[in-house]
């Protein structure tokens, strides 16, 4: 997979990639991330790559030249999603159809934001990390980048947690706990150190459905409620109380 990051602060971007496991798997070829610097297209000698807006207001806007002319003189794998919070909201499923492309190209806005003319003559599609502002777009190119980078196969190295993890099937994760087995007299629970790997999966998925219940009833609305089945199975743990009613109740 390729995947290009336009930014005027490239080496934010540079040292993120290299510190973290996104490094290796680009060092060893798994991953292909080019990150490229806006202002090697500015023009002028202050290397500018910002101005005024026109009709007053505060902030910079980020001009149209040097953007166009960074994107071009790359023509990098599209679509080409703008940083935005105005974007459509950026969530494991996003995630999950930019990881089956061949690759993608995220554009990190500064100031104020870009020239309208880039996001509609420039760009693709626009991504929002969440409901708040950042001063750039660098951390949620750095966002998107890494949370798709690790569902694609073999990039990070490790697909089956990836499957298993929050989100994948509309659910929250379960607990983990690793040794020892009592720390300060809280004890892993009972199940985990039996042995008896369908209970596991079974409390597993339990914990999943109670705490997206307590948490994230939205998820479980999503996915259409609670089953049947999943009812016996938070039964089968003392995980039922006060759930919802569901579709295929009487
Ligand atoms: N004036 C813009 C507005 O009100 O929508 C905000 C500009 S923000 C200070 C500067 C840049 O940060 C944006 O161009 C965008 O690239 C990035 N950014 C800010 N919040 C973001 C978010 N929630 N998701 C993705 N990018 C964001």
């Amino acid at each position: 997979m390729r995947i290009d990051v336009f930014t005027i602060f490239p080496q934010m971007v540079e040292h993120f990639v290299d510190q973290s496991l996104l490094g290796r798997a680009r060092r060893e070829g798994r991953l292909d991330v080019r990150v490229h610097d806006l202002r090697s297209c500015a023009t002028d000698p202050h290397r500018s790559v910002d101005d005024a807006p026109f009709g007053g207001g505060a902030g910079m806007v980020l001009m149209p030249e040097p953007v166009f002319a960074a994107v071009e003189a790359v023509d990098p794998p599209r679509p080409l999603l703008y940083l935005s919070p105005a974007g459509r909201r950026f969530d494991q499923a996003v995630a999950r159809e930019l990881a089956a492309l061949e690759g993608f190209s995220l554009l990190c806005g500064r100031y104020e934001g870009v020239d309208e003319r880039i996001r509609e003559h420039l760009c693709d599609g626009e991504l929002s990390i969440g409901d708040f502002v950042l001063s750039g777009g660098e951390v949620a190119a750095m966002v998107v980048v890494e949370a798709v980078a690790r569902l694609v196969p073999g990039v990070m190295g490790n697909v089956a947690s990836a499957e298993d993890e929050s989100f994948s099937d509309g659910l929250l994760e379960y607990p983990h706990y690793t040794r020892p087995a009592n720390f300060r007299g809280w004890t892993v629970p009972e199940v985990l150190r039996s042995g008896d790997h369908g209970r596991i999966a079974r409390w597993r998925r339990a914990q999943a459905l109670r705490r997206t219940l307590d948490r994230r009833p939205d998820l479980i609305e999503a996915r259409g409620g609670i089953s049947a089945e999943e009812r016996k199975l938070l039964a089968e743990f003392g995980l039922d109380g006060d759930l919802p009613p569901t579709g295929d109740e009487p």
